[in-house]
């Protein structure tokens, strides 16, 4: 009948006529990561998650991302639904580098590898471990402040106790001043983690230090460039902006302008794009099932975790053009706040 012929011309777009079999099938090849962020906080975690979907897309993959907004559980939450989900593999940014050792055990359970990026997950069969030579970033933080100051008093606001780099970052600076510390020529006035690494948490530490010591403090050591925010603006509260030295981490924007500005000494700068490509390139072959020749073993308490580091770059006034603004991390307009 006609009234049967309406039904079937309905019904027919919801048909998909570029259905084949063969595609079907790559859909189902199709390797999906899943991407377990610790936080979106801080300006970086940005472009990682920007650059690292991109990278693995590129590879022909897919990647499905999470972030636990700093909540531990929550993470671990997020892990069980991803691996419930049938992901093919996990790249981790564990929130705490302890508690994440659960979720590597369920990946395990489900047949799933996990991939440490950027943080290590300590105490797990950590599969594969991708970051930057964290203990290099404190290094190159130590070797600016120190050459600009040789001698006198210091604090360190460290970053989140929970965060394994925030201990490798450590102990890069110390492995720099304790010669200085052993002569006397320095002495460290105050060393605290800054919780969860929070500004608000390192602006508490640095007002206690100052208010410790008079203000009368040579040099601030600071764990990452949220962290040094927050100590310049209480050094700006007390008309002490530019006349501290102070360090960073990560580039930021905001911290590239108080490069600038005289404000802030130095930042550490970790090309991201790289960061994310050599995770993505692994994490797919991983995934695959293929084996991986990698010579770096670092033990994170467990096993051994074949790891690969990336070099962080030291960037100050002098360098800033040839570094994050010649590689587009930031434009020059950005930062010099051009127009
Ligand atoms: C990262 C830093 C970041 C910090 C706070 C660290 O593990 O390496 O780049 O600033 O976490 O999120």
């Amino acid at each position: 009948t006609s009234c049967e012929q309406e039904k079937a011309d309905i019904k027919e777009p919801l048909t998909n006529d570029s259905y084949t079999p063969s595609e079907v099938d790559a859909v189902e090849d199709t390797i999906k990561i899943g991407f377990l962020m610790g936080t979106l906080l801080e300006e970086r975690w940005q472009k990682d998650r920007d650059f690292f979907k991109k990278s693995i897309e590129n590879l022909g993959a897919k990647v499905e991302v999470m972030s636990a907004d700093g909540d531990d559980a929550l993470q671990i939450w997020q892990a069980e639904t991803l691996i419930s989900q049938g992901v093919d593999l996990l790249v981790i940014i564990p929130q705490n580098a302890e508690s994440a050792a659960a979720i590597v055990e369920k990946a395990h359970a489900a047949g799933i590898k996990v991939l440490s990026y950027d943080r290590l997950v300590k105490n797990a069969e950590v599969d594969m471990y991708v970051s930057y030579d964290n203990e290099k970033v404190g290094e190159l933080q130590a070797a600016a402040v120190t050459e600009l100051v040789p001698k006198g008093k210091f604090a360190y606001i460290g970053g989140a106790e929970i965060d394994n780099n925030a201990h490798l970052i450590k102990k890069g600076v110390f492995r720099v001043l304790q010669p200085l510390i052993d002569n006397e020529d320095i002495t460290v006035v105050f060393d605290q983690w800054s919780k969860d690494w929070l500004p608000e948490n390192a602006r508490a530490n640095i007002e206690l230090a100052l208010d410790a010591n008079n203000n009368q403090i040579d040099a601030i050591i600071a764990a990452n460039d949220a962290t040094a925010g927050a100590v310049i603006e209480v050094l700006e509260e007390r008309g002490l902006a530019g006349e501290i030295p102070v360090t960073g981490q990560d580039a930021d924007l905001a911290a590239a302008r108080r490069i600038v500005a005289g404000e802030q000494t130095m930042t550490v700068y970790k090309p991201i794009k790289k960061l994310t490509e050599t995770a993505a390139e692994l994490a797919v072959k991983l995934a695959k099932g293929e084996e991986l020749e990698i010579d770096l073993k670092i033990n994170n308490g467990k096993v051994e975790v074949p790891t690969v580091l990336l070099s962080p770059i030291a960037v100050d006034q002098t360098n800033l053009n040839e570094t994050i603004i010649a590689d587009g991390f930031h434009s020059k307009e950005e930062v010099y706040q051009l127009e």
